[in-house]
């Protein structure tokens, strides 16, 4: 997982776990480096403020080369602000920052769309192949709309809020904080 910011952590954890249950070999690593990002087989970027974790994949020379290893095929999940990255079109937040996103899915998103009243909360979410997962939201994006090769995994009220492009999982909310392995186990199963 690239590890500029975020809930680096609690993601390895997680991602340990799912692996044993899974019994899958290897180990979760923090990516800080491009000669560790050539050497992994899937990659998480996490949550945290959007604009600051794309200019440091910038600043620590990721940023090229996550998207040179989607297109070869590496599985990647971006959670929140990663999800924010991950789409091909943001909304005036993203222009007005002037966030460079890595542009990998067919989707466009709006950042902060639940508003301020409903910050952070945690709700029971309806999964495609996954089933039911607690979704924790903390200042989080919506997926406005969806195209191309990019399909629909979940919805909260009418906002999409999961969506999958082949090998690319974007998720609004953190699944490293439920306490489950599912959403992770659905990654490592796209290796
Ligand atoms: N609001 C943040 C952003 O758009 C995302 C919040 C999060 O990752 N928890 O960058």
């Amino acid at each position: 997982m690239t590890a500029v910011q975020g809930d680096v952590s609690e993601h390895l954890e997680i991602v340990e776990r799912a692996m044993a249950e899974l019994s899958l070999p290897g180990r979760a690593v923090p990516v800080r480096k491009p000669a560790v990002l050539e050497e992994v087989a899937a990659l998480i970027i996490p949550g945290g403020e959007s604009t600051t974790i794309s200019k440091l994949l910038v600043k620590f020379g990721l940023f090229e080369g996550v998207i040179e290893r989607v297109e070869e095929g590496m599985p990647l999940m971006g959670t929140c602000a990663g999800c924010v990255l991950l789409a091909k079109e943001g909304d005036e937040q993203v222009m007005a920052t002037g966030t460079r996103l890595l542009g990998l899915m067919d989707m466009a998103v709006d950042r902060n769309a639940f508003g301020r009243q409903r910050e952070s909360f945690e709700v029971d979410l309806d999964i495609d192949e996954i089933g039911s997962a607690r979704g924790v939201f903390i200042r989080a994006p919506a997926i406005r709309r969806v195209w191309g090769e990019c399909e629909v995994l979940a919805r909260l009220e009418e906002r999409i809020v999961m969506a999958q492009q082949r090998h690319m999982l974007a998720l609004t909310f953190h699944p490293e904080l439920s306490g489950t392995t599912g959403v992770h186990s659905r990654l490592l199963e796209l290796i």
